[in-house]
C-alpha cells in the first residue's frame, strides 16, 4: 500500500473510533487468520454483579459475603468491585484483613481476626488444600449458565460461594458470525472456570476455548498459534492481557479497559463493541488493495 492510502485508511478507521498506532499495524490487520478474544471485559461488558450468595450449613450468607469483601477491599479486580458493591448493598461492616496476598489469576489470601481466609476459584482452593468436593455440583451448575463461582474458605474449610455474572456485550453473536464469514478463526481465552468459558463461548458461537489460563498462558497460546503459521490478533482489556497483546501480530485494546492494555496494543477501540475489530480488518484489506 502507498503511504497516502495508509494515511487514508488510518483516517477512516479513526472516524469509526478505531485508533491505529502505525501503518504497519493497519497492514498486518488485513493478513490476520485467527482472533483470540479475552472473555471478561472484552466479550462481556466488564460490569460483573453478584447474583447469588450461598452458605454451607451452619454458616450464613452475610458471613460469607463479609469475609470475601474484607479481602476484596485490597484488590482492584473487576470481581472485587462486584463483591464490595454487594456487601455495601447489605450494609455489612467489613473487618480489616492482615497479611493480604493477591495471587494473580487465582484469588486472594489473608487473615481476618483469627481466621485464615481464601477467596477465589475452585482450582485455587484445591491448590491450597481446601476440598471443594461437596460444592462441585453447585459450582458446575453456576458455571454452566455462564456465571463465575467465587469460593470462600475459612480455616481450611469451604464456607460458601459468591456467584458473579457479567452480561455478554450486545451483538456478539452477529459479530462472531461475521468474523467466521470473513474466513477468520475465533478463540476465547480466559482465566475463568472452564465450564463458565464454554457456556459463554457456546452462547455466541465460538468453538475454540482456552480456560483457567494464567496471564503467561495467554501469551503461550498466542505463540503456539503463531508457530503453526497463524497470523494472530489478541483482543483484550486487562493488565493480564498486556503480554499477549504485545506478542500478537496485532493487539486490539478495549478503550474502556486498563491503561496497561492500551499501551501494549497496536489498535484501541474507542467504542465498546468488537465491531471495531471487523471494521479495522475490512479497512486494512481495502488499504492493501489500494482502493482509495
Ligand atoms: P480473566 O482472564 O477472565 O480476565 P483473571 O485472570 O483476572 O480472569 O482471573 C481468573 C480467575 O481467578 C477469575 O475468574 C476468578 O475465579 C479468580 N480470581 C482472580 N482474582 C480474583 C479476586 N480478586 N477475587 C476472586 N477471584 C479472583
Ligand atoms: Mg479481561
Amino acid at each position: 500500500a502507498t503511504p497516502i492510502s495508509i494515511m487514508v485508511g488510518i483516517g477512516k478507521a479513526a472516524e469509526h473510533g478505531i485508533l491505529i498506532r502505525s501503518g504497519d499495524a493497519l497492514q498486518q490487520a488485513g493478513r490476520l487468520t485467527t482472533l483470540v478474544l479475552d472473555k471478561t471485559g472484552t466479550v462481556t461488558e466488564g460490569r460483573p454483579t453478584v447474583t447469588a450468595v450461598e452458605a454451607a450449613s451452619g454458616r450464613n450468607e452475610n458471613e460469607v459475603l463479609r469475609l470475601a469483601a474484607a479481602l476484596e477491599a485490597g484488590s482492584n479486580h473487576p470481581l472485587a468491585a462486584a463483591i464490595l458493591a454487594a456487601a455495601e448493598a447489605r450494609t455489612l461492616e467489613l473487618p480489616k484483613a492482615e497479611g493480604f496476598e493477591n495471587l494473580t489469576g487465582k484469588g486472594l489470601r489473608g487473615r481476618i481476626g483469627e481466621r485464615e481466609v481464601l477467596v477465589g476459584q475452585a482450582a485455587f482452593m484445591r491448590e491450597q488444600g481446601v476440598s471443594e468436593a461437596a460444592w462441585a455440583a453447585r459450582i458446575e451448575a453456576l458455571a454452566g449458565r455462564g456465571a463465575t463461582p467465587v469460593c470462600v474458605a475459612a480455616d481450611g474449610e469451604l464456607i460458601g460461594l459468591v456467584a458473579i455474572e457479567d452480561p455478554i456485550r450486545p451483538g456478539m453473536t452477529d459479530i462472531i458470525r461475521a468474523m467466521h464469514g470473513m474466513g477468520l478463526k475465533v478463540a476465547l481465552v480466559t482465566g475463568d472456570h472452564r465450564i463458565t468459558a464454554q457456556a459463554v463461548a457456546g452462547q455466541i458461537g465460538i468453538d475454540e476455548v482456552r480456560a483457567e489460563v494464567l496471564p503467561e498462558g495467554k501469551i503461550d497460546y498466542v505463540q503456539q498459534l503463531q508457530a503453526k503459521g497463524e497470523v494472530v490478533a489478541m483482543v483484550g482489556d486487562g493488565i493480564n492481557d498486556a503480554p499477549a497483546l504485545s506478542q500478537a501480530d496485532v493487539g486490539f485494546a478495549i478503550g474502556a479497559g486498563t491503561d496497561v492494555a492500551i499501551e501494549s496494543a497496536d489498535v484501541t477501540l474507542m467504542r465498546a463493541s468488537l465491531q471495531g475489530v471487523l471494521t479495522a480488518i475490512q479497512l486494512s484489506r481495502a488499504t492493501v488493495r489500494n482502493i482509495w
